[in-house]
């Protein structure tokens, strides 16, 4: 049986949604992975009279196309979509048998724009949580498009495929033959980087704001709530809604939220801010932030949006190591994601550069998939906490360095090898690994901000206890500040914070 009942119960309720009829056509042969798929789509057909299989001659075995009996949808899932992707092949059902994907109209109409052959394939693991997202995105684009196509590989069922395009990073998409992008990408990034980006020139005419947010993360997404619980015209601008918790598999201090998983979490806080008049802008980069005669925020895009006050909650990203190889080998070898390209290094030597949390923990979860793991720490001992440093040091194919300076990443066109210098005697080493995950902390998303406010040396934006900045009006919230804990619920109470410093502001001066 390869659906099992947990599974099925969460399919048959989407199967209602299931307007025509969808046909899976299969390319399969004798191999133990094109038995499973047989058994698989043949399990998925019995659970609805308008689900049949056919089998059918695909590029690649085993795999099955997604389509209405007449008509290709374009949308191919090569391997078994189990795991985080088993969402993305419900929804291609759906979507496919003649449900309106749920997206902006604007987007619809610009997928559909699109005159030209685009054939994408996206590279995935089951473990990734950030690969549905990707291949979501793309199946909605060739749903709506006939001059798209996109093929979901599994990568585990397709080594010497990925082995052959040398893909050591997923989610990785090409198009038509070529590298097109990797990580996370919504369909607003997939089709700015097509070069069919959003006309922003309305944003432009926009009346100004009481309270802009700008980031759509906790502590952004805290403040935008807040705001609008005043009765203030707010707005949230973001790069990627979610931020950071949409990386982040398992959640367990959310207080009276026993358990939860980043993309989940946000889909609700989501839903949230759409029970408030937000007007939320996504996809949008902030550039640059001027004190005019009202606060006038300029966009990557060429607009600028005006409010009275600006919540800046920009939160923070993986920070790099800078040693020669790290930028020449990003998906070739070097990661930020252990959940996500773990399982690309099965049976590999791999390095994990800190000995912080995130860095013990990641060492911990690829020493089950991987041959060897080091640990390389540049302090004299682990900054973990106690706990994992144990379990760590219980693991057989572990080994830890500290007091080690990494000097360079490299191979030839790939990871090969990782060089460190021990701080003490300066003597020079060379481990051979396939694999580097750089796991030292973040950085705050704030140079954007140039000299508008006072940040720290480390470019933390300075904020005082009511949130607010150096500037009048202009408050700051979550992982972007000084402040002493990054942790989701200190963002979401910053949010807040600066959300209700913002309405005290307004309601003391006289902001036209
Ligand atoms: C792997 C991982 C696991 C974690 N696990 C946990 C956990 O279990 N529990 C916990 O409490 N915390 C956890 N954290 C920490 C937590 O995710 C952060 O503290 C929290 O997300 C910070 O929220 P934030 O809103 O300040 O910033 P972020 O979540 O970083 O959000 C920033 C927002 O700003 C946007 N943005 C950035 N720059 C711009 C720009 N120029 N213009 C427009 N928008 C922009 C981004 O797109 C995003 O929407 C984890 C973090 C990571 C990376």
């Amino acid at each position: 049986m390869a659906l099992d009942q947990e599974i099925k119960s969460q399919l048959i309720p989407y199967l209602d949604y299931i307007e025509g009829n969808v046909v899976l056509k299969v390319s399969a042969g004798s191999d133990e992975t094109s038995e499973k798929l047989l058994d698989f789509v043949r399990e998925i057909a019995e659970l609805s009279d308008k689900i049949s299989v056919e089998e059918a001659g695909l590029e690649r075995t085993p795999s099955f196309a997604v389509d209405k009996k007449e008509e290709t949808s374009g949308i191919v899932f090569a391997g078994l979509p189990l795991g985080h992707e088993f969402t993305s092949l419900v929804m291609a059902l759906v979507q496919v048998s003649g449900r309106k994907p749920k997206i902006e109209d604007n987007l619809i109409a610009q997928i559909k724009s699109i005159d030209k052959k685009l054939d994408f394939t996206s590279y995935v693991s089951l473990s990734c949580h950030n690969c549905p997202e990707v291949v979501q995105a793309l199946n909605i684009m060739a749903v709506l498009n006939p001059n798209i196509t996109h093929t979901m590989v599994e990568g585990g069922s397709f080594k010497d495929e990925v082995e052959a395009k040398q893909i050591m990073s997923v989610p990785a998409v090409h198009l038509n033959g070529q590298e097109f992008g990797s990580g996370r990408m919504t369909v607003e990034q997939i089709l700015s980087k097509l070069g069919q980006a959003a006309d922003s020139s309305e944003l432009d005419e926009k009346d100004p704001y009481d309270v802009l947010v700008v980031g759509g993360g906790p502590a952004g997404s805290a403040a935008a709530i807040y705001a609008a619980r005043k009765g203030i015209r707010t707005g949230l601008l973001a790069e990627t809604m979610g931020g950071q918790v949409i990386e982040t598999l398992g959640i367990e201090n959310i207080i009276g939220t026993k358990y939860t998983e980043g993309p989940k979490f946000m889909a609700e806080v989501a839903e949230h801010i759409r029970e408030y008049p937000v007007d939320v802008i996504p996809a949008q980069r902030a550039a640059k932030l001027e004190k005019k005669e009202l606060l006038e925020l300029s966009l990557d895009s060429g607009a600028t949006l005006k409010s009275k006050t600006v919540v800046i909650a920009t939160g923070a990203r993986w920070r790099s190591i800078g040693v020669p190889g790290e930028q020449e080998f990003k998906n070739k070898g070097i990661a930020y994601c252990p959940h996500c390209d773990g399982p690309l290094f099965a049976g590999k030597n791999v390095a994990v550069i800190g000995g912080g949390n995130s860095g013990v923990e990641a060492a911990i979860d690829l020493a089950g998939i991987v041959n060897h793991v080091t640990v390389v720490e540049f302090l004299p001992e682990l900054k973990a906490d106690i706990i994992l440093q144990k379990r760590l040091r219980s693991l057989s194919n572990v080994a830890i360095v500290t007091n080690a300076q990494t000097k360079e990443i490299a191979g030839s066109g790939k990871v090969e090898n990782l060089t460190y210098t021990d701080q003490q005697s300066g003597e020079q080493t060379t481990v051979p690994v396939q694999g580097v995950f750089i796991l030292i902390g973040l950085m705050p998303n704030t140079e954007w901000l140039a000299d508008t406010v006072e940040r720290t040396k480390i470019g933390e934006v300075i904020v005082d206890r009511h949130g607010a900045t150096n500037v009048p009006g202009v408050f700051a919230a979550g992982d972007c500040t000084d402040s002493a804990y990054k942790q989701i619920i200190i963002s979401m109470g910053s949010g807040a914070t600066a959300a209700l410093g913002a309405f005290d502001y307004l309601i003391r001066n006289d902001v036209q």
